[in-house]
């Protein structure tokens, strides 16, 4: 870290804050301007003491960074993309992903009908929740344990792996009971005792960056999950919130760029939640996989003027299969593949 002192201060002042830095842990180097002197401290800003702190002293100006807050998500600690072991799908890498499926898990028809549809067009994949982080307490909160028994049925008849959100430390042995990937939503992003426990059950997660989250709050979350122990994350870009109504969220696609700069780990893209509206999934999804993207999470719905959660924005079959065409050029642009999963329909990758 770099502290500023203010101009002019005194030798006995530079004393003093050179004595701080050295009893905080770090090796203190002054540097002597015309005016002002910086003290150099030299030490890992990570695991050592923050030095922000010493700007409580009246002769300090600011304290700088120099070093990242986040190691083991970073590209510096491996420099690769990160390929992520799923049950024996790999995801991450030069593999792209489709993972489709309802927004709630609704009735067992509606669940296997949307396994079968999104399979067919080669997810591998099925997305739906069983618990449902709701605006309103009197909206459809999600069928619950009910509900994972259903997506346990629609992975043994597909094959297709299970991706659906945990809302609570309380559920994660029950949640990971079934799931191949935890979700942790926006709306828990940071609810870091939620990602440690979660970290702890040894799945993979996808992780959602929280509705007004920086980029560098993201990484960091992803952090607490590689601290404690559990290399397989997903950072899932899902739209942020702004002053802009035309759509739910605004898809944050640059930061999708930055965080395939910044990160080894994978990048999902949700653009259901993304933008809130079916008509304009298609667009997004070929920009996402244009920016980098390692793969996609998207509502699909079998009558979405009938869902319980998120119709306006979940695609129906038709879409779906209009989609999965429509990404195919951008796809072989990216030299991405879907991952493993049945041949799509003609013209598809
Ligand atoms: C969802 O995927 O249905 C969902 C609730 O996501 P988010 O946490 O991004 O709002
Ligand atoms: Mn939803």
């Amino acid at each position: 870290m770099i502290i500023v002192l203010r101009p002019h201060a005194t030798a006995e002042q530079i004393e003093q804050v050179v004595r701080e830095v050295t009893e905080l842990g770090y090796q203190p180097s002054p540097i002597t301007g015309v005016t002002q002197t910086i003290v150099a401290a030299i030490g890992d800003e990570r695991t050592q003491a923050n030095l922000e702190s010493l700007t409580a002293l009246p002769q300090v100006e600011s304290v700088l960074r120099v070093q990242k807050r986040y190691k083991l998500v970073s590209r510096e600690s491996h420099p690769g993309d990160t390929e992520i072991p799923v049950d024996g799908l790999r995801i991450g890498g030069g593999n792209f992903s489709l993972m489709a499926g309802p927004c709630s898990v609704e009735s067992r028809a509606q669940l296997l009908e949307t396994a079968r549809a999104v399979k067919a067009l080669g997810a591998t994949v099925l997305r739906g929740g069983a618990y449902k982080p709701r605006t309103s307490p009197y909206e459809f909160q999600g069928l619950g344990p009910d509900g994972l028994k259903l997506l346990a049925e629609a992975r043994e008849e597909t094959g297709l792996k299970i991706i659906t959100e945990v809302l609570s430390e309380r559920d994660v042995a029950r949640v990971a009971g079934v799931a191949d990937i935890l979700q942790i939503g926006a709306r828990n992003a940071q609810n870091f005792q939620l990602l440690i426990e979660a970290a702890r059950s040894g799945k993979p997660i996808l992780l959602k960056r929280g509705m007004s989250e920086r980029i560098e709050e993201w990484l960091l979350g992803a952090e607490y999950i590689l601290a404690h122990g559990n290399p397989n994350v997903f950072l899932c870009e899902r739209g942020i919130r702004t002053f802009e109504t035309w759509t739910r969220n605004t898809l944050d696609l640059a930061a999708v760029a930055i965080a395939k700069k910044e990160s080894h780990l994978p990048v999902i893209v949700d653009p259901s939640q993304g933008c809130g509206r079916a008509d304009l999934v298609i667009a997004l999804c070929c920009g996402a996989i244009a920016v980098g993207a390692d793969g996609l999470l998207i509502e699909v719905h079998p009558k979405p003027a009938e869902a319980m959660s998120d119709g306006h924005q979940q695609v129906d079959f038709d879409l779906f299969a209009k989609l999965r065409a429509a990404i195919t050029p951008f796809l072989e642009a990216a030299k991405k593949s879907v991952s493993p999963g049945e041949a799509g329909p003609e013209g598809c990758v």
